[in-house]
């Protein structure tokens, strides 16, 4: 398998940069760590098991999150276009990633106005064709909003992902966790629509953390073209044949399930994987966060054939399948 090529559809840019990186990003801007000893910064970013969707993903003022500092430092032109580059071309040097789509949340970028939120997309999207000179790479960039937000915010975002659209923004994805009020689906149907006829790809976090009746909303009225995670459809057999037969792609995420403790173990993500096999339901094999979650795409395919979840073949199928299923 060594030497293969891959393909990852499913990284946040927050999660994918490693710390000393972002702690040279931080120096660099003047921004204040906080932490100020290097080893115990750098440890923060180590997510570690029975992680829970709380502290993978809460906004408690108290303690920032590793996403939440990480979004920090990126909050800037220069620091995104270097995030955005960076990543690229480490996916590439290091694991052999030759494709890859990068997700990020533009205004959690730009310091609550402070930057132009226009500025961070097209350093963002500079960043991303500088690597692709830089190395043979093809890759694309998703815009994601966060369910925490307005219905406004929503739609700044899918304006903006349809505005840079000839530039290399290629889809957008809605995540983050669920406010106590006011979060709906209904809240995305015209907007989904609308960046789907302009062009765009979808794709839309759900039953990772939430049930299995909001992906039957989600395929019911938002019709992605892929589902980030999706996990929670394994419990519904009506829902996986829907699932395939609409061709909507799970965009798995095995590490970071396993992690956040969305799947208990890996003998039930073994499972897991084989009954979507089973049940003919799509899916691509994706990092959600290499860095963060301490796993390339790649050593994500090796663990899965060394834990003997899927065999060489079934691996090659789904590398290759993953090329296809790409927005770009
Ligand atoms: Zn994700």
């Amino acid at each position: 398998m060594v030497g293969e090529k891959f393909c990852d559809l499913h990284l946040h840019l927050g999660a994918s940069v490693t710390p000393h990186f972002l702690w040279e990003l931080a120096h660099q801007q003047g921004i204040n760590t906080k932490e100020k000893n290097y080893f115990k910064f750098i440890k923060n970013f180590k997510i570690k098991k029975t992680t829970s969707d709380k502290y993978l993903k809460r906004i408690d003022k108290k303690n920032s999150s590793p996403f939440d500092i990480s979004q920090k430092i990126q909050s800037s032109p220069e620091a995104v276009e270097k995030c955005v580059h960076y990543v690229i071309s480490k996916q590439y040097r290091d694991y052999n990633v030759c494709q890859i789509e990068i997700r990020f949340n533009p205004l959690f970028r730009n310091r609550n106005g402070e930057f132009d939120v226009d500025k961070i997309i097209f350093s963002a999207l500079s960043g991303m064709h500088r690597a692709m000179i830089d190395y043979p790479v093809k890759a694309g960039l998703i815009l994601e909003t966060d369910r925490q937000f307005s219905y406004e915010k929503h739609k700044i975002i899918f304006e903006k992902a349809v505005k840079y659209k000839k530039l290399g923004i290629v889809g957008v994805d809605v995540s983050g966790p669920n406010p106590s009020s006011g979060f709906s689906i209904d809240m995305f149907i015209e907007l989904f629509s609308f960046v789907k006829k302009q062009g765009l790809k979808t794709t839309f976090h759900t039953g990772e953390f939430t049930s299995v009746e909001e992906v039957w909303q989600v395929i019911e009225k938002i019709k992605p073209d892929r589902i980030g995670h999706g996990i929670a459809s394994i419990n519904d057999k009506e829902l996986m044949k829907e699932i395939a037969k609409r061709k909507i792609v799970l965009e798995i995420c095995p590490t970071s399930n396993i992690k956040t403790q969305v799947v208990s173990s890996w003998e039930k993500m073994g499972q897991i994987i084989n009954i979507f096999i089973k049940n003919k339901v799509l899916f691509t094999i994706n990092s959600d966060g290499p860095e963060f979650f301490g796993m390339s795409i790649k050593d994500e395919f090796k663990n899965l054939l060394k834990r003997k979840i899927i065999d060489e073949r079934k691996i090659k199928e789904i590398i290759s399948f993953s090329f296809k299923a790409s927005f770009i």
